[in-house]
């Protein structure tokens, strides 16, 4: 029973569209006597789209896709804590705790790719974190790193409203400030392939952005060179270019910034998830010191 629910909520569009065509067809609109201007298979037609559309609004409502990214956030917290307590459990025999671990591990690799998509920012990342710890090569995928070598860099300007150092107005900072020597190498943050080069001479100055899993995109500025060209695919931690002082800037720095859906959020807590999780795995492994 469970199986032909999943299989209708699927293919509900099909479904839908297959069952409309049938009643169609059955009624056969067009030998229906109609004065009307259009023919009734036109209306017909304009019906269905008005319904499929109607559909789709209310599926992607702004209260529905809050409800299911709560409902997905509640799933994955629940997967996280009882994969917590079975990492810690030396009550119950080694078989019976190894099979109960695959089993959430499988359950939360059926729903991680769509939680990734959802999730607006990375505040809720918490819920992945037990699961990273089996599963880190994820973390090459969205950004979860620094976008300059270890050490060498200094924040010079946070995420959020600030003082444009030019301009003297306030402004919304999108992004972040990381202040480094000229020629300093710039890396991918994530994986993902370059999706736009650029000079924009009173903004950005020379540019990169580039497109990653899950809904994230990434925007290095103010650069000296790039190292990359457009459409190329990128390793994580890759040298894609390298800081300078181009465009709207007053010293030497990266503005780095991050997209999820299409929105800037703060790259900050994306900076060391990488590093922390990586940590807990490989506790005093002198290799993992060359991680950045
Ligand atoms: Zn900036």
């Amino acid at each position: 029973m469970y199986i032909i629910i999943k299989f209708v909520y699927k293919y509900k569009y099909m479904i839908f569209f297959v069952l409309f065509s049938r009643w169609n067809k059955k009624v056969d609109c067009n030998k229906l006597k109609t004065s009307m201007i259009f023919g009734r298979k036109k209306v017909c037609y304009f019906v269905v789209l008005v319904t499929m559309g109607l559909f789709y609004i209310i599926q992607n409502s702004p209260g529905k896709s809050a409800q299911r990214l709560e409902d997905a956030v509640k799933t994955m917290d629940l997967y996280e804590e009882r994969l917590n307590m079975n990492l810690n459990d030396t009550m119950t025999t080694g078989l019976e705790v190894a099979r109960e671990r695959e089993r959430l591990l499988m359950a939360i690799e059926e729903r991680i790719i769509g939680f990734l998509y959802r999730i607006p920012d990375y505040s809720y990342i918490g819920s992945l974190e037990t699961y990273l710890k089996y599963r880190p090569n994820l973390l090459a995928q969205f950004p979860a790193a620094v976008p300059l070598g270890k050490g060498d860099y200094s924040i010079s300007s946070n995420y959020g409203t600030r003082i444009h150092p030019i301009s003297e107005k306030e402004k919304k900072h999108y992004g972040i400030d990381l202040a480094a020597p000229s020629g300093t190498k710039v890396h991918a943050t994530a994986s993902g392939t370059i999706k736009e080069l650029g000079y924009s001479p009173k903004g950005y100055g020379i540019y990169i952005v580039m497109r990653h899993r899950f809904g994230f995109e990434t925007i290095y500025g103010h650069l000296e060179k790039v190292l990359v060209h457009k459409g190329e695919t990128i390793a994580q931690h890759q040298i894609i270019g390298t800081l300078g002082n181009t465009g709207n800037s007053t010293g030497y720095h990266l503005h780095y910034e991050i997209l999820k859906n299409k929105e800037k959020i703060d790259p900050r807590p994306s900076f060391d998830l990488k590093k922390k999780i990586y940590a807990r795995l490989f506790k005093g492994n002198p290799e993992m010191e060359e991680e950045n």
